[in-house]
């Protein structure tokens, strides 16, 4: 079977046990107080101060990791946080930023322009301000956001726009749709909720109806997977799926887990090195034992076609390999509906 070269490089950092991408959540602090946050009543400990983050840095260097996504809470909360960024960035990692945009002006978006990201994630809840402070509880967030989105076109900072959809905004997000096209934003619509990693199930009563799932299919809103948008039927990765993962996180205090969501903790870094915890910890063995057949989703007639998503599974059965419910909907009505309109 023929690789392109970019499933290649990703095998090879697979078998290598690279860990290629890191996501930080340097605080779990926010100024906004979503009605969807999954991390919200997350038990707080002290973060990680710069001078540690500077020593996991250059663990994860020796590692060859390339990537750091950091992220909150809000991360420009953190006074630190340009000097965390720019400290990446002359060590030459790609560094990616999720932020609620509330926080930048424009000497800000000037200066992550001179450091160079490679993108700022901007969270969007509505195309008005009603609905989207209504969702952040926050007067004043809406205009906020948009003055980021704006400076950040203004002064090219690469940047996309990541809208959450839920059955309380779905009326607003074709709306959203026309503005991104006009203002040429890349935006990304979410349509999977999530439980809080607190087991709190607060959030999902704000999931978007089956109704509405349909509708965003047959208006093209919702993306499932790269192989439903081409459109193509042939499996290009020979094992697409399995506990073996490139990415993980570190939590506010030095935790390291497997995921955002997948809050099955494999070690702290205040008590352990990064390469004990990622070679020899249990939670990462125990998940790369497991191959695509340990999956329930190997046998669905759906496997080539789903997103699939273990750490969502994780999140609401506390097991990565039996099959996550709400993939399973959202998958269900995309190909009911995808083609029609
Ligand atoms: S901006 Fe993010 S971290 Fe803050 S309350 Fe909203 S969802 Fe939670
Ligand atoms: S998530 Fe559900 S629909 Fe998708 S492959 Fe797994 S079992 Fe099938």
């Amino acid at each position: 079977m023929k690789l392109e070269p970019a499933d290649k490089l990703f095998y090879k950092l697979k078998n290598n046990k690279v860990p290629l991408v890191v996501q930080w959540e340097l605080t779990t602090r926010c100024n906004l107080d979503c009605m969807h946050c999954c991390i919200k009543n997350e038990k707080q400990d002290s973060e990680l101060s710069f001078g540690e983050i500077k020593d996991i840095l250059r663990q994860l260097k020796a590692e060859n990791c390339m990537i750091q996504r950091f992220s909150g809470g809000e991360v420009f909360l953190r006074k630190d946080i340009f000097k965390i960024i720019e400290l990446a960035r002359k060590m030459q990692f790609g560094v990616m930023v999720l932020s609620n945009g509330t926080l930048l002006d424009r000497s800000d978006i000037k200066n992550l322009k001179k450091i160079g990201i490679l993108d700022l994630q901007v969270s969007l809840y509505g195309a008005t301000a009603s609905m989207h402070d209504s969702i952040t509880n926050v007067k004043g967030s809406f205009d906020k956001t948009m003055n980021t989105i704006g400076l950040c076109r203004k002064y090219k900072v690469p940047f996309h726009v990541a809208v959450m959809s839920f059955n309380k905004n779905f009326h607003e997000l074709s709306q959203i749709k026309r503005i991104a096209r006009k203002e040429k934003w890349k935006t990304i619509f979410d349509f999977v909720i999530l439980p809080a990693v607190s087991s709190s199930k607060d959030p999902l009563s704000l999931r978007a109806t089956d109704e509405q799932i349909k509708l965003a299919v047959r208006s093209g809103l919702l993306v499932w997977s790269r192989r439903n948008r081409l459109r193509s039927k042939k499996i290009t990765r020979p094992e697409q799926f399995s506990g073996n993962d490139v990415r993980i996180e570190i939590g506010a205090s030095g935790k390291v887990f497997p995921s955002v969501i997948m809050r099955k903790e494999a070690g702290d870094l205040r008590r352990e090195s990064f390469s004990q915890i990622w070679r020899h910890s249990r939670t990462f063995r125990y998940l790369r034992s497991l191959d695509e057949k340990s999956f329930e989703c190997f046998s669905c007639e759906y496997y080539n076609k789903c997103c699939k998503n273990r750490d969502l599974a994780y999140l609401e059965h506390g097991d990565v390999t039996v099959k996550p419910q709400e993939i399973c909907r959202i998958n269900r009505i995309f190909h009911e509906n995808v083609g029609k309109r």
